[in-house]
């Protein structure tokens, strides 16, 4: 490994390339590595008590940037591949994008498109794009592998525009922004009174964790039947076939971040706590499992091989999770793309069914 470059020792100032290890690739508040020098153990002695607290702090940070940029890469992945606008042209004009999308008819099409990567011709414009009317599709389809990589989050918004707010162990606060680039807001974790003061003009709206991904319900409500499916209120706030596929694609990555755990015996916190190189090397090849994972899936609709996955052994302590676990592997194993909704829908109305009976049972009672 390549020596650091020297810094000063911070107890006695003298010149030196030794570092806490705990923290060597520890972050400051703005995202930057911050190494604490000491020269030798009597220095690091000397400093214990005061750079406990500053240690936890800046090996915490970096965690939170290292899982923020990893779920916001997760997130422009499955945008990348299930791209829900039609668009035939972008043109940058005065620091805006302005989008072109083809003259509308009332045919009903497939609810994907191909992503315009072609037509962007910088990365900051390719996340603007990817991340173009993103509401609340990372707290709604996000929320469960937000949870595994952050335990304790709060659901937030600005005028629709929903973000995560991380309140870390050590009393920093965070928003966790996915979707900000459509208004040049890049950075996925963002400390909160920045992020308070740079992008909104109003207090934010704080709901409990998960707020946005119970509200799926509307989507199952949607799904009754496939007449409704196609002329319910909720086709006003879009196609609910992306909503169904976007929660399908979320489940996909859940699985496959669940498969690698399993065999190998680690978690996604062990993952963002490792030594650099060991952490780019693991995280690259567990973003590239998902990312085929996904586009294998999505490549299913135009008849290619879909992805498989074993049954995880994984016992969950929740019996009835681990039962819609299973249904969920056996529907992203074993369905067809042509069935593909049928099956949700059936699921859904199945779903649909028992709660009007337990509804009608209920009121029987009164
Ligand atoms: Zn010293
Ligand atoms: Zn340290």
């Amino acid at each position: 490994m390549a020596e650091p470059p020297p810094g000063k020792c911070w107890t006695c100032g003298k010149e030196t390339t030794k570092r806490c290890s705990k923290c060597a690739e520890g972050m400051n508040q703005e995202d930057v590595t911050t190494p604490t020098y000491y020269c030798g153990k009597d220095c690091q002695t000397a400093d214990f008590k005061a750079h406990k607290a500053k240690c936890r702090q800046a090996t915490a940070r970096k965690q939170l940037y290292r899982g923020g940029d990893f779920l916001q890469d997760l997130f422009y992945f499955f945008r990348e591949e299930a791209f829900d606008i039609d668009i035939v042209d972008v043109k940058s004009q005065h620091g805006k994008l302005h989008t072109y999308e083809p003259a509308w008819n009332n045919e009903v099409t497939f609810p994907y498109f191909k992503f315009p990567g072609h037509l962007v011709t910088n990365q900051e414009d390719k996340f603007a794009l990817l991340t173009m009317l993103c509401c609340n599709e990372p707290a709604a389809y996000m929320h469960k592998i937000v949870k595994k990589v952050f335990e304790d989050g709060i659901d937030t918004g600005y005028y629709g525009h929903d973000t995560f707010y991380l309140p870390l162990k050590t009393g920093e606060t965070y928003v966790l922004d996915l979707a900000g680039a459509q208004y040049g807001q890049y950075r996925s974790v963002v400390p909160y009174r920045f992020y308070k003061e740079t992008y909104c003009d109003h207090a934010p709206e704080f709901r409990p964790f998960g707020t946005a991904a119970g509200q799926r319900h509307i989507l199952d409500a949607a799904l009754k039947g496939q007449c409704k499916l196609f002329g319910a209120d909720e086709l006003q706030k879009g196609d609910p076939r992306v909503k169904l596929m976007l929660d399908y694609l979320s489940r996909l990555i859940n699985l496959t971040i669940e498969d690698w755990e399993v065999t190998k015996a680690t978690s996604l916190a062990v993952l963002f706590n490792k030594r650099q190189e060991l952490y780019h090397a693991e995280s690259k090849h567990v973003k590239e499992g998902i990312l085929s994972n996904i586009s294998a899936w999505m490549g299913w609709w135009q008849g290619g091989e879909g992805p498989s996955f074993r049954q995880t052994t994984k016992t969950h302590a929740d019996a009835s999770k681990h039962t819609t676990e299973r249904t969920t592997t056996e529907i992203i194993n074993h369905t067809s793309p042509e069935v593909f909704f049928e099956k949700c829908l059936s699921i859904a109305s199945q779903k649909e069914h028992k709660k009007l009976q337990a509804e009608e049972t209920a009121l029987a009672k009164k």
